[in-house]
């Protein structure tokens, strides 16, 4: 890329509980180069996880010339700010990956660590639907469901960068609902409506309707929550579309939690459930969503997958 020469470029790192990204990311917001690897999770100390990401760093610089301006790491949370990584997370079978001190010694330049959801935020002010917007939120729902928010401007972090984690936030108000799969709660969003929850939540769904339910789409060890969306979707499966309607009321009810909490301009959604299936996602939260305060802007985020990698290298560009 002898356009991009001369100009600088930060190294950006997604962890996520399944996969590891690494790319090189020029200011512009342009992807240069991009690896991934499935995430290590043998090894009995986290330290495996540093060296790997390492490795990944060094082999995406390659022979680049470039100067590199910096390290973004976006990270699963729960992050321990003061130790600099991960600690406890349920998605990671590390009690702790160390991710600031280990990167700093290795390269020699500023590090910024965030959790993927603020990191994501940032990705979205800087390039893409939040361009000039002061007040937005970005929602994943993936495999897990988090949140950043931009409040006044400014990031919203909390004490120790977990601020706005809405996918625990009490929904359903169910006096026997469904468990976390942060194993701290019962009701919280993230037990319904994450990709690994919808397939639970239908069973659940199934059982509390009863008899007036017999069920269409196979409900076997292997069903998936794509499995539903393509039901309602390709078969127009009027069960699935029933269960897909009660999902809806679910994500509306957290999303209208979220507009009361943080009253944006702006909510941008991804993630892979929300991203595989734009159309069934935004139309059942706009049909159930409290009219309290006015509705904002609410869209599918058009940064796709690649929306925490460049969070992580605008965070690098937010400190120099
Ligand atoms: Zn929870």
């Amino acid at each position: 890329m002898i356009s991009e020469i001369g100009h600088s470029y930060t190294i950006a790192v997604d962890l996520g509980a399944t996969n590891v990204r690494v790319a090189l990311i020029a200011t512009s917001g342009h992807i240069i180069a991009k690896i991934a690897e499935p995430t290590l999770k043998k090894g009995g100390d986290g330290i495996v996880v540093t060296r790997q990401i390492i490795r990944m760093i060094r082999n995406v610089r390659g022979s680049h010339p470039a100067k590199i301006q910096g390290i973004g790491i976006a990270s699963i949370g729960p992050l321990d700010y003061r130790r600099g990584g991960p600690l406890h997370s349920p998605n990671a079978p590390f009690a702790f990956i160390p991710l600031v001190s280990p990167l700093q010694s290795a390269f020699r330049v500023p590090i910024s660590l965030l959790n993927d959801c603020n990191a994501a935020v940032l990705a979205e002010q800087r390039f893409g639907a939040g361009k000039g917007i002061k007040n937005l939120v970005y929602i994943t729902i993936s495999t897990g469901i988090g949140a950043g928010v931009i409040a006044n401007g400014k990031l919203l972090l909390g004490k120790s960068g977990n601020a706005a984690e809405v996918g625990h936030f009490n929904i359903a108000g169910e006096p026997q609902g469904l468990p976390c799969s942060c194993g701290k709660g019962t009701n919280h969003w993230e037990g319904y409506a994450s990709g690994e929850n919808i397939p639970r939540f239908f069973r659940w769904w199934l059982r509390k309707q009863g008899r007036k339910e017999k069920r269409s789409v196979p409900l076997d060890g292997m069903l998936r929550a794509e499995d539903l969306f393509c039901a309602a979707r390709a078969k127009g499966d009027p069960q699935a579309k029933r269960f897909l309607d009660a999902l809806a009321r679910i994500n509306a009810h957290a999303i209208s939690t979220i507009i009361a909490a943080y009253d944006p301009e702006l909510i941008t959604i991804g993630g892979s459930v929300a991203l595989a299936n734009k159309n069934i996602i935004l139309e059942g939260i706009k049909k159930y969503v409290d009219k309290f305060l006015e509705v904002p802007i609410i869209k599918i985020t058009p940064l796709g997958e690649d929306i925490t990698l460049l969070g992580a290298a605008a965070a690098i560009d937010k400190m120099r």
